[in-house]
């Protein structure tokens, strides 16, 4: 049956049109494979969030050859900075914690169904089968005390493309923090942080319905990331079925939960992404256990596919 779960919304855009007398600086740029939206008071923090995003795409970008993760792909081995090895560890919690559902090493499946390239197409059961042989975060081997970082089996990938952006705005707020920075909204395509609040006010975020018409809601954030995972932004369509690129690393197939955007709310970006990737994943039911043990963690929209129109 279909049917609509909690509120069909999806988070619309930064607020860009003032929350106070003051001006408010904004600027975009494309990075991390989407652009990046900024929103502050203080005309410095474009330029700081910018410059700190940028640094971290240039250590987990699987499109750059020389970052860590490229390198920990070819090789099956590096010696880690320590912030390539923060992350790891917190996407190997996220894959115990989902049981398995959020799973970095899920990186040769997605990159068999062409999603790296945008070179669709669909894998064979014979090959889905063994590329699994490759998945699995107990796979990977992390020394916290040197920050390297192996793999038990040759042929592992990781792809951090469900974790990297909330890193990203998680490293920028530090940033900022850094420069005594305490009011900014960035938006990185539908992954959000805001940073304390708009002059006096929580900053406002638009959202809009899943079709993309209308304004709908509000979402008031201080000091939290939202996350947007959405699995009908990236697929493509062969003989008549739908494959996406969020995999389900039980089967190796596209996750097959029936939810196609789910929106989590939590303190940090870190949590907010790998959460609703995982939730995809696990559909609504198992969703709402693993959140559970995130205290903090909201679920604010889950949208299955095909819900009626507004
Ligand atoms: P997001 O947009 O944050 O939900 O991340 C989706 C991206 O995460 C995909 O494009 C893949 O690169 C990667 N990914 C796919 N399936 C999974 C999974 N089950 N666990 C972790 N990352 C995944
Ligand atoms: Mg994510």
């Amino acid at each position: 049956m279909k049917k609509l779960l909690f509120l069909a919304l999806v988070i619309f855009s930064s607020a860009g049109s003032g929350c106070g007398p003051e001006p408010l600086y904004s600027d975009n740029r494309l990075l991390m494979g989407t652009t990046i939206e900024v929103v502050s008071p203080d005309k410095r923090a474009c330029q700081i969030v910018f410059d700190e995003i940028a640094r971290v795409e240039k250590l987990l970008s699987i499109y750059d050859p020389e970052s860590e993760i490229a390198r920990l792909n070819r090789f099956g081995f590096i010696k880690a900075s320590p912030e390539t090895a923060f992350i790891v560890k917190k996407a190997i919690e996220f894959c115990r914690a989902s049981e398995g559902a959020f799973d970095i090493t899920v990186g040769s499946l997605v990159d068999a169904g062409g999603f790296k390239n945008n070179a669709f197409r669909v894998p064979t059961s014979a090959q889905i089968r063994g590329l699994l042989k490759t998945v699995g975060c107990d796979k990977i081997i992390l020394n916290e005390c040197d920050n390297v970082i192996q793999f038990k089996l040759s042929g592992v990938k990781i792809n951090l493309g469900g974790i990297g952006k909330g890193f990203a705005l998680d490293s920028a707020v530090k940033e900022l923090r850094k420069h005594k920075i305490r009011s900014c909204l960035i938006n990185a395509g539908g992954q959000v942080y805001a940073l304390g609040r708009c002059f006096d006010k929580p900053w406002k975020l638009g959202i809009r319905d899943p079709r993309g018409k209308r304004l709908i809601g509000f979402l008031v954030l201080e000091n939290q990331s939202v996350s947007t995972s959405a699995d009908d932004q990236r697929f493509f369509i062969k003989e008549g079925r739908r494959y996406r690129h969020i995999i389900d690393p039980a089967t190796g197939y596209p996750a097959t939960s029936g939810l196609i955007s789910v929106s989590v709310v939590a303190s940090d970006g870190v949590t907010a992404d790998a959460l609703s990737t995982a939730i995809i994943v696990l559909g609504a039911k198992k969703g709402r256990e693993l959140l559970r043990k995130f205290p903090g963690a909201q679920l604010v929209s889950a949208v299955e596919e095909d819900t009626v129109e507004h």
